[in-house]
Order: structure tokens, then sequence, then C-alpha cells
């Protein structure tokens, strides 16, 4: 068992660490100034990062493809996405936010060549984002065999009626694609019913319904939104993969992009951690630092315990996926996904609850981070399903039936 990081992923660390020290905090501020001002348009400080970050070769860290990207693999792409997890404005700045890592993953594997002029080259350029809609306001969408849009072959076109939402990214001035599942078969077997297709944002009968708020915060300008498709017609050609191919191109979407949540999870709770022990050593209350109280210490001691198991947990899972992939790897992406949400909210709401009124406030990182965290335990399917996932697999070692 080796717990280094190789002399490649070290550079890599210490040349993001100093982006984000030099770049991304001090802009932290600037985007909200920005974005508070026009909730439209890209705060110029994310596209005067985004230039500096792909000068300085921070690009599309998390594509395993050597030519496209760096071509690292999870074990070596987790501690990076971690430290990037520390800022909500980061991922973007080093294309390496989702759901476009997902969906650039996804049209990499299973794209036609035309798709992928199409679409591919100009996300992995961060010329234009995209989103992925799958989950439906009408039908509980954790089962995803549920979903009712229908997409329907007519002459040289497919015709895509239904309503979505949850769509991250929807709201992006810059987006430009949909990728969309939907029923082409409603007779066919429970798994061969769906399929996914690409839409253009622009097509007509595609309509931005409104933007939806997590905890109050509408996550500009990537947000969340309920888009309509009303008569919505696309080429047969922007068929990914082939009819009744949806669950089959699902699955392997929530491949590696699936774990990236909780690479920036660890950090997001890093952060919350080395918040409290600032705030903690500073503040005095009742003649004495915070950071002397004996329920606070524990709170200190618990969170480091709880974010390495966490860690340690985030980088099983990678290696297994590098090594076995990530069918094999099941048991493991959904024990991070229930274990690693948890903790960070834990951790950071700690973390508000040590700053006191000020931790509640957008003045800090903490509040606008846990609502992020929060939704992520909902975002890749819910905890409780991935939970589910876990028992299943479990008591399946003892079913000798
Ligand atoms: C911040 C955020 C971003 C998102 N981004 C996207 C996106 O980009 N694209 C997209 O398509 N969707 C997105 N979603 C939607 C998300 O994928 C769905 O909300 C999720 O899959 C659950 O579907 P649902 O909301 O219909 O809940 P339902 O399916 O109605 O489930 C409700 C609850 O029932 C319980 N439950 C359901 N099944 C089980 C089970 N088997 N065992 C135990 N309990 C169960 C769970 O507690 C669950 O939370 C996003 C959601 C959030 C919060």
């Amino acid at each position: 068992m080796n717990f280094n990081h190789s002399d490649r992923v070290l550079e890599i660390i210490d040349k993001l660490n100093h982006f984000m020290g030099e770049y991304i905090y001090p802009a932290e501020k600037i985007f909200k100034e920005q974005i508070d001002r026009d909730k439209d348009k890209v705060p110029q400080i994310i596209e005067d990062l985004k230039l500096k970050a792909k000068k300085q070769d921070l690009w599309n860290l998390f594509l395993p493809d050597s030519k496209l990207g760096l071509g690292l693999s999870n074990v070596e792409y987790a501690p990076l996405c971690e430290i990037m997890g520390r800022s909500l404005i980061a991922p973007e700045v080093f294309n390496c936010n989702a759901p476009d890592t997902g969906n650039m993953e996804l049209l990499l594997n299973y794209a036609s060549d035309r798709q992928k002029d199409d679409w591919l080259y100009k996300l992995l350029d961060g010329q234009i984002r995209s989103a992925f809609c799958m989950t439906e306001p009408n039908v509980a969408s954790s089962d995803a065999t549920n979903i009712e849009t229908r997409i329907e072959a007519d002459g040289e076109d497919y015709v895509i009626n239904g309503r979505k939402w949850w769509t991250t990214n929807g709201a992006h001035p810059n987006c430009k694609l949909l990728i969309v599942m939907g029923k082409t078969d409603p007779s066919a077997s429970k798994y061969k019913q769906q399929s996914q297709i690409l839409v253009p944002m622009d097509a007509k009968g595609v309509n931005v319904e409104r933007k939806l708020t997590i905890y109050g915060y509408d996550e500009s300008p990537h947000g969340h939104c309920e888009i309509s498709f009303n008569n919505v017609r696309v080429p047969k050609s922007n068929l990914i993969l082939g009819e009744g191919r949806g669950f089959e191109i699902a699955q392997g979407r929530l491949g590696p992009g699936r774990i990236h949540h909780c690479m920036r999870l660890i950090g997001a709770a890093e952060r919350a951690l080395e918040a409290m022990c600032l705030r903690s050593i500073s503040r005095i209350a009742f003649g004495k630092t915070l950071s002397s109280q004996s329920s606070l210490r524990e709170k200190i001691a618990n969170s480091r315990i709880e974010i390495d198991q966490a860690r340690l947990l985030v980088l099983k899972t990678a290696w297994s996926i590098d090594k076995f992939g990530s069918k094999e790897s099941r048991d493991q992406i959904a024990m991070i996904k229930v274990s690693v949400p948890q903790m960070a909210c834990k951790i950071i709401d700690n973390s508000i609850q040590v700053h006191g009124a000020a931790g509640f406030t957008d003045d800090y990182f903490l509040a606008a981070s846990w609502a992020n965290s929060r939704g992520l335990r909902m975002a890749d399917g819910p905890d409780a399903v991935h939970s589910e996932t876990v028992a299943k697999l479990e008591l399946k070692k003892f079913d000798r039936g």
C-alpha cells in the first residue's frame, strides 16, 4: 500500500495550491460583486481566470485521455479535485465543473465523430457549457425508469415532448447543449425504453420555465432550471449511440465523474475545519479563547478524524475504479455517495456554529458551501438510494439460496 502521490501529481498540487492562493480566494469577493450586478452574464473574473488557468496547463485535469486532458488516473486526480473543491468558483476556472465533466466524458465515450466535432471540442475548450436533463418534476426520478419525456421518430427527425427540472447549468449564459433522456419506445423492456439525445439550447420549443434555488441560493451563473420541451425537433443523427441505449449511457456517465463531487467535498470540509480552527483561536468568550473549550476541541478532533476517514474511502474508490472499473466498484461508489456529503454537511455546520451568527451570512464561504453540500446528498441520486445499494450488496454476500 503506497500513500504517496507521484512526483508529477505533487508538482500539479503545488501549482494548483499556488493558483488558489494567488487568484481564486481573492476572486471570490469580486465574483460575488459581479454576479450580483448582472446574473445573466458570466462574471468577467471567471473568464479572466480561465485564460490564466489554461496558460498554466491547469485545464481539463479530470480527463483521463492524455491527448485531450492531462491523462491522470482517478487516484491522481483526487487530490487536485479536492483542492478545487475548496472554492465554489474554482472548478469552472479549470474546466473541471459538474455537470460538464460528466457530459464531456459521455461525449468522449459514446458520441459519434460528428457529434464530437459539433460539441465535445468546444466544451473541452471552455467555449460553451452543457447540461444533463434527466430528472422530471412529475415522477420520482431517483428511479429513472419512471422518466416520461417522449422522443418520437418522425421522418428524418426526432420530436421531443416533456418537462425536466433541476437541470444544472441550464441558466448558464454559455449553456448551448442539453443532453436529454427520454423514452423512444415505451413498449420495450424496462431498461431499453430510454434513449439520450443532443438538443441545442436554442432549438425551437425549448423553454426555460424558471430558475430554481437551493436554500435560497440560485447558484448563478450555472443555476438549476426547470425546462419544458414542446415539440422540439432535432435530426435523427443527434441520438447518442442508438435507440434504447439511454440506461447504458447513464450507467457509464455515472462512473468516474460521479465521484468528483465527493473529492470536492473533502476540500470543502477541509477549508471549513481550517476556518473553525482559525476562528476558535482568535475569538475570546468568558475570558478564554473558544479553542480552549473542551466541547469545541472535541469537534475539531472529530472533524479531523472524519475528513481523513472520508478521504481514504474516496481514494480507495478512485483506486478501485482505476483498477477494476466503475461497475466492479459499485459498492464503494455508493458508500462514498452516502458518507462524504453527510460528513461535509456536519463539519461545515459545526464551523458555522463556531463562527456564531457571522457563519450564517455570506461574509464567509460557509453558508453557501453548506447549501451546496446538502444539495449533493440529492444531486447524484438520493443518499437513501445509495444506502440501499450498499445494503443490497452486503446482504448478497450471505444469500446462499
Ligand atoms: C443541487 C442539485 C442538482 C441537480 N442536478 C441535476 C441535473 O443536472 N440533472 C438532472 O437530471 N437532475 C439533477 N438533480 C436532480 C436529482 O438527480 C434528483 O433530485 C434525484 O435523483 C432524486 O429524484 P427526485 O427529486 O424525483 O426524488 P424522488 O425520486 O421523488 O425521491 C424522494 C425521496 O424518496 C426516498 N427514496 C426514493 N427511493 C428510495 C429507495 N430506493 N430507498 C430509500 N429511499 C428512497 C429518498 O429519500 C428520496 O430523497 C439535481 C438535484 C439537486 C438537489
